[in-house]
């Protein structure tokens, strides 16, 4: 690392570090990204973590964010070997009784699945699917006054509310109350904070507009595709490199950091001011995930053979069993009857595991930092579903918060959307600043900014262009 060589050094390389480094370079700037672990990707990242020739997603694995994303669409990624596999559903939702709610990508038939609640369902996606292409540059995009404020008064009318209240007020049916929690059930929030039930109605509604795709080889190929169109852009990637402090690295016009707060602090604490300094510290986290994966003789023996054609399994059983799930969680407790998020990206993807054999990926929300082993309680909880799950299990590898974290430092406590995503701190994320970190040339580019947690890229693509413009 030569000094003076960098006009932008960026400390991290997730999704977002690498999309603040494609900017920069882009615009001409010459880069360097700087990686803790030996392989590059941050929460994009894939790798044999039970047998030889099983591929796991170690964090993400399904991908409704990045295919809206309006920077990744910009970006020649194909070229550079990501490939997307539309499983037919996006979603299915199994219940004790052995059936299973489904999300279609078509609007029309999902409402007609759903009995009672058909005019209901239809009355709440089919604006924002038939808007999605405007909605998602929006809810991509910064905090800001929408350029389209009427079309979208009515969806954040309902976004901004729990799940609780919106599922109750609008469905009649525990099916499609139970489709739709599990569903906002992604935003890590308990279901009476507002606006979990936002993110039901933005996953749900970009299930039927663009699906929740999983990159063919997992989703390191994400990670791997951005790091081939930077390096072909001039950029440079060291790994194996942490860095502690801003002395670590070579002078640059700007610094951009993929890390959260906490770590923010850490780094740079001293030359921060201390306003700012005290805002960062009192950056909420999120609970955090427990993770399992698992290597499987074949499919999981689902009872609603539906769920054999989904993407994503969101196992739970009804409305109520699963709020009192996430409530638990939210104050501390361990869920008995965990929420979980079940992918099964080897049904569509035969490259992730030897022939005839399957992977599994399943995580469940738990107190931050929580040290109980939930391995029994979420394997119950699929057998629950799909009797003789266990006996489909050759071998399973295990997440606690704390391996997470060891796995990638951003994951603090396990959470993994870089911070708790209520209505405050999507505003103020993580502070009314932004990514600007109050020190000229220093900035935050992780999913504790604006617009969050997934893999998108947005919040890197935004603090580069605030370097571009302010360091330039
Ligand atoms: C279990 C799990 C499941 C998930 N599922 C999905 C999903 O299905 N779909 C989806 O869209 N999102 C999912 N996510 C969320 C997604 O992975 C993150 O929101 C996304 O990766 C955030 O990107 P980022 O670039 O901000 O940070 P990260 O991807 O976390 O990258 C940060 C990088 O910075 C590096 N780093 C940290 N500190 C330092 C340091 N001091 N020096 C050098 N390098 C450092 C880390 O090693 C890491 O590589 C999941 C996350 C987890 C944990």
């Amino acid at each position: 690392m030569a000094s003076g060589e960098y006009d932008g050094v960026v400390i991290g390389s997730g999704p977002n570090g690498l999309s603040a480094a494609i900017t920069l370079a882009r615009a001409g700037w010459k880069v360097l990204v700087i990686e803790e672990q030996g392989t590059i990707g941050g929460g994009a990242r894939s790798t044999e973590l039970t047998l030889p020739g099983f591929i796991h997603d170690v964090c993400s694995a399904v991908h409704p964010l990045a295919i809206s994303s309006p920077f990744f669409r910009t970006l020649p990624l194909s070229e550079y070997g990501l490939e997307w596999i539309y499983p037919p559903y996006p979603v299915a939702h199994p219940f004790d009784d052995g059936t299973a709610a489904v999300l279609q990508r078509s609007v029309e038939r999902t409402a007609e699945s759903l009995g009672a609640d058909r005019a209901a369902y239809l009355d709440l996606m089919q604006g924002p699917v038939a808007d999605w292409d405007d909605l998602s540059r929006v809810l991509l995009g910064k905090p800001q006054l929408p350029e389209y404020p009427l079309k979208l008064a009515r969806f954040a009318m309902h976004a901004v509310r729990s799940i609780s209240r919106l599922a109750y007020s609008h469905f009649q049916t525990e099916r499609a109350r139970a489709l739709f929690a599990g569903i906002a059930a992604h935003s890590n929030l308990s279901f009476d904070r507002r606006p979990s039930a936002g993110f039901g109605l933005v996953l749900g509604a970009a299930g039927h507009a663009v699906g929740w795709p999983v990159p063919r080889g997992g989703s390191q190929r994400i990670a791997d595709a951005l790091s081939a169109y930077l390096r072909s852009l001039g950029g440079s990637i060291i790994t194996g490199t942490s860095v502690r402090s801003l002395s670590d690295i070579p002078p640059a016009r700007a610094v951009l950091c993929d890390v959260t707060p906490r770590q923010l602090l850490r780094i740079a604490g001293d030359r921060l001011p201390s306003a700012y300094r005290n805002g960062l510290a009192r950056y909420r986290y999120a609970p955090g995930a427990f993770k399992l994966d698992w290597a499987l003789r074949g499919p999981i023996p689902w009872t609603a053979s539906e769920c054999l054609n989904a993407s994503t399994v969101h196992v739970g059983g009804s409305m109520e069993e699963m709020a009192e799930s996430e409530r638990a969680t939210w104050s501390g407790r361990i869920p008995e009857r965990p929420v979980m998020i079940v992918t099964q990206s080897s049904l569509f993807d035969s490259s992730r595991a030897p022939a005839g054999r399957h992977t599994g990926w399943a995580y469940c929300h738990v107190p931050n930092g929580c040290i109980v082993d939930m391995t029994e309680r979420m394997e119950a909880q699929i057998e629950r579903f799909a009797p003789g799950f266990r006996g489909q299990i050759m071998a399973r590898h295990v997440f606690s918060p704390a391996k997470l974290e060891q796995h990638n430092a951003n994951l603090i406590g396990g959470d993994f959307m870089g911070g708790v995503q209520d209505l405050r701190q999507l505003l103020f994320r993580p502070t009314r600043h932004w990514y600007s970190a109050q020190v000229k040339g220093l900035y935050l580019c992780s999913s504790s900014t604006p617009p969050g947690g997934g893999v998108h890229g947005m919040c890197g693509f935004f603090a580069a262009e605030a370097a571009l413009r302010e360091c330039a």
